[in-house]
């Protein structure tokens, strides 16, 4: 009787068990098969929501790309042509009706903001040509910010609406000079002429090089001071100057000007030695230590000595106004072991006389500087729009570009206006 109920009982466990265990398994099983689908379900889930997002992105993507384009081709519609300023000799600029450009592969057509004058191309519209710059016929002016309106096939940088400055030269990046790190000698600069327009196209190699997307706080006349003043940095950087020194520039010009005062903001004491009034005021509103205004080169180096210890001369003197006279005048203000940065361009087969003795016992460094490269040009507009800059003291006048001849006679006849903002 003991053990039928004894097994009885055990008979009975086993069952239970035999129950849990396949329920259990049971269990399991649709645990796992119920997972699997839930994962399935995310997974397919997941997919479908991210195709959807990304059509979703690429649809508004197309939207606005062909938004964009709807709205420039309307704003240039019907046009074909342009206003340009075209150089044609000396002292003959005329505006005529020109060919809008068109992007090819790797350019850029930019909508010209503003274009500003310069002493390069005042010298050119007295002359009537640049050896290296330019050669009329030809589209002209240099410095200038403007808005991207059409980008070429394999432009990635750059698209319609960005407000660039775009330099008026790039190099080639191959040849010696530009292997060694002084690119603005290049064997190959390519430079680029048409800033007096309403549209300027952009070569590849500029675009690739040398155009810059303007920050947001900067005007555009103010980035197109980038051009001038990468030459002016340059031309300090060059002079080599050092804590303390005494600085003097030759010259009230634009570049005269602001080559002082990127030396004052570099906190160097700055001789300006200028020629008239108007001048006189500028120099000092942009950080002048001392501003000389002599009648006569001679006057010029006795006053200029005279404001430096002992009669000693400046540590460096640069020359940016571009003549022999003045040439042979920085020599003449430095101190022993100076330094001389000839920074102004005379004109084609011009020709200074030195005094051997004094450069050679005197022990005195005679350097030049011609235009900038990529890497300055870079720290230029950085130095514009870090703020301590004094990028409107240097457009003190705006014009339509139908007043550009009339600009360049008064620049030629006047000289209290640093630069015109063209405005086309
Ligand atoms: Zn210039
Ligand atoms: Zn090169």
């Amino acid at each position: 009787m003991a053990s039928t109920v004894k097994d009885a009982i055990l008979r009975g466990r086993k069952t239970v068990k035999t129950v849990v265990e396949g329920g259990r398994k049971k269990v399991e099983n649709v645990v796992e098969e119920g997972l699997n689908t839930v994962e399935t379900v995310v997974e397919a889930g997941l997919n479908t929501v991210e195709s959807a997002v990304g059509v979703g992105r690429r649809t508004v993507e197309t939207v606005v790309h062909q938004g964009r384009r709807t709205v420039e081709n309307t704003l240039l519609h019907g046009r074909v042509t342009m206003r340009a300023a075209i150089l044609h000799g000396r002292e003959d600029i005329r505006i005529e009706q020109v060919p809008i450009p068109k992007a090819a592969t790797g350019e850029l057509v930019v909508r010209v903001g503003a274009a500003l004058t310069c002493g390069t191309d005042l010298k050119v519209f007295r002359r009537g040509y640049h050896a290296r710059m330019i050669v009329p016929p030809a589209l002209f002016g240099h410095e200038q910010a403007g808005t991207v309106v059409e980008a070429g096939d394999g432009v990635s940088d750059f698209s319609p609406g960005d407000r660039v400055v775009a330099l008026n030269s790039a190099p080639c990046g191959q040849c010696y000079f530009c292997l060694r790190g002084q690119e603005n000698l290049c064997d190959d600069l390519l430079f680029n002429n048409g800033a007096y327009a309403e549209f300027i196209r952009i070569p590849e190699r500029i675009v690739a090089k040398n155009t810059l997307i303007i920050p947001e706080n900067v005007p555009l006349e103010h980035a197109a001071l980038t051009e001038p003043l990468a030459c002016a940095v340059h031309g300090l950087e060059d002079s080599c100057p050092r804590k303390g020194d005494i600085v003097a520039v030759i010259g009230g010009g634009p570049l005269g000007l602001m080559i002082l005062h990127v030396a004052a903001l570099a906190g160097f004491k700055t001789i300006s030695i200028v020629k008239h009034d108007g001048q006189v005021e500028a120099a000092r509103q942009l950080g002048a230590t001392y501003v000389v205004q002599a009648s006569t080169v001679r006057k010029a180096i006795r006053e200029t000595r005279a404001l430096t210890p002992g009669d000693r001369g400046v540590d460096v003197a640069i020359e940016a106004v571009g003549t022999p006279d003045t040439w042979q005048e920085a020599v003449e203000l430095v101190r022993k072991g100076g330094t001389v940065n000839f920074f102004g361009g005379c004109a084609a087969n011009t020709h200074v006389t030195l005094d051997t003795n004094r450069i050679h016992y005197s022990d005195i460094t005679l350097r030049a500087t011609f235009h900038h490269t990529p890497a300055i040009c870079r720290k230029a507009l950085a130095l514009i729009a870090g703020g301590r800059f004094q990028a409107g003291a240097f457009i003190t006048g705006h014009a339509h570009l139908y007043e550009l001849n009339r600009v360049f006679e008064k620049l030629m006849n006047r000289s209290s206006e640093i630069k015109t903002a063209i405005v086309p």
